[in-house]
């Protein structure tokens, strides 16, 4: 088991933790803050403990200057003060001078920001490349580190793994609660057990299909990476989205699990994506040269529901549509209604499919909706959680 925040006395001691505030920022306006908002739980206890909380995070990806403007951690500083109801001192700096005076100057329950982590990769990419100085720099800060960044734990960066090799170390609430919930699915599931898979690539999903089709009851494909799973199947998909090199795979997984791998039996086409286009229904074998497939169709939404209304667990990772443009939104949003009326347990994977759920107001209906898509799928997929592997044991 590994150390939690719990582990350690607090009081008084400069404890670092690294959260995952990386939120999507229009123009300085935070657009959803769930991601900070889930990192409450920690930091409050901190607080509560009598720690000086020093936080860190990451936010978009820094390759010009000109992208610091729009991913300062600014606006989730104020954010954060206005949910903590406590002033939270944002330091414009990732290191120097200036962040070691305000670290210096810290009282018990005083909680400061430092700049967000990744302007550092604009120097030989020394936080996401896990720059040895700068991790031993950061440790330097602090007298204990906590990692509650579930977005990242996959990942051997300084601000992650730099940091837990030269500071006592533990795990944050988020974390903890992300990892258990995760275990659901890997250990004991009730079945049956389905998994929904959509998204674009099917190359970044296979080795997660390989290793969940043995564990699973059943997997629902949709999405762009079901067309190299039909194309497999000898079906014509038209101009859909094709991962040639990943045909033989399918072939193979449709082969030896016909029974399990359930795929679209209908969508919806177009000759274009573009906004305003209208949509086609199409039986899979009815797909024309020119045409893309864009969505499921409405009678594979019935055969998703079928397989989801008799499941016990689910797991849903990606949407099964090209769900940004209104006419192909139509298969993610009846799936994300038909899954939330399940009584099944349902764990929702991160990223869009998270984000798909939340806007449409289906949060309180899904058992647990994961801060990390690439993290989660990591896990399920055996893969190693690099961040969380150098977590002392208790
Ligand atoms: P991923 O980043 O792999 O999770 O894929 C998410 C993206 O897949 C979204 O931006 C969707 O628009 C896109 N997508 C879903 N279905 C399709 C499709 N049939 N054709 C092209 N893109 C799709």
């Amino acid at each position: 088991m590994k150390k939690t925040i719990k582990d350690y006395n607090l009081k008084g001691k400069k404890v670092i933790i690294r959260c995952d505030f990386n939120v999507p920022v229009d123009g300085g306006i935070i657009k959803d803050d769930s991601r900070i908002r889930k990192s409450l739980k920690t930091i409050r206890y901190a607080r509560k403990e009598g720690a000086k909380v020093i936080l860190l995070s990451h936010l978009g990806r820094i390759k010009n200057e000109k992208d610091k403007e729009k991913y300062t951690l600014k606006p989730v500083a104020e954010s954060l003060s206005k949910l903590l109801k406590k002033k939270v001192k944002f330091i414009n700096e990732t290191r120097g001078k200036k962040v070691e005076d305000a670290v210096e100057n810290m009282k018990e329950k005083d909680v400061i920001l430092l700049e967000n982590t990744r302007f550092e990769d604009l120097d030989k990419e020394k936080e996401s490349k896990n720059d040895k100085k700068l991790g031993k720099y950061w440790a330097s800060l602090g007298n204990i580190y906590i990692n509650d960044a579930f977005g990242t734990i996959h990942r051997s960066h300084a601000s992650n793994l730099g940091i837990s090799k030269n500071l006592k170390n533990g795990i944050g609430f988020l974390v903890e609660k992300e990892i258990k919930e995760l275990e659901k699915l890997t250990k004991n599931p009730k079945r049956p057990y389905t998994i929904i898979l959509g998204g674009s690539k099917v190359s970044d999903k296979i080795g997660l299909i390989k290793n969940l089709v043995k564990k699973a009851d059943y997997i629902l494909i949709g999405g762009g990476m079901a067309f190299t799973f039909l194309k497999a199947a000898g079906f014509n998909i038209g101009s859909s989205l094709c991962e040639k090199d990943q045909i033989p795979s399918c072939a193979e997984l449709l082969d030896k699990y016909q029974d399990k791998i359930i795929l679209p039996i209908d969508i919806i086409t177009a000759n274009e994506i573009k906004k305003g286009v209208k949509g086609k229904e199409r039986f899979i074998n009815e797909i024309e040269e020119d045409e893309i497939g864009l969505d499921i169709g409405r009678k594979t939404l019935e055969v998703f529901k079928q397989y989801i209304d008799d499941s016990k667990t689910i797991f849903w990772n990606g949407p099964v549509g090209y769900f940004e443009i209104e006419e192909f939104s139509k298969g993610t949003k009846g799936l994300c209604k038909i899954i939330a009326a399940s009584k099944a347990y349902k764990i929702i994977g991160g990223g869009d499919t998270a984000r798909a759920v939340v806007e449409m107001g289906y949060e309180k209906e899904m058992n647990h909706i994961s801060t990390g898509g690439g993290a989660s799928l990591t896990y399920l997929e055996g893969g190693k959680l690099k961040a969380l592997d150098i977590i002392d044991e208790k």
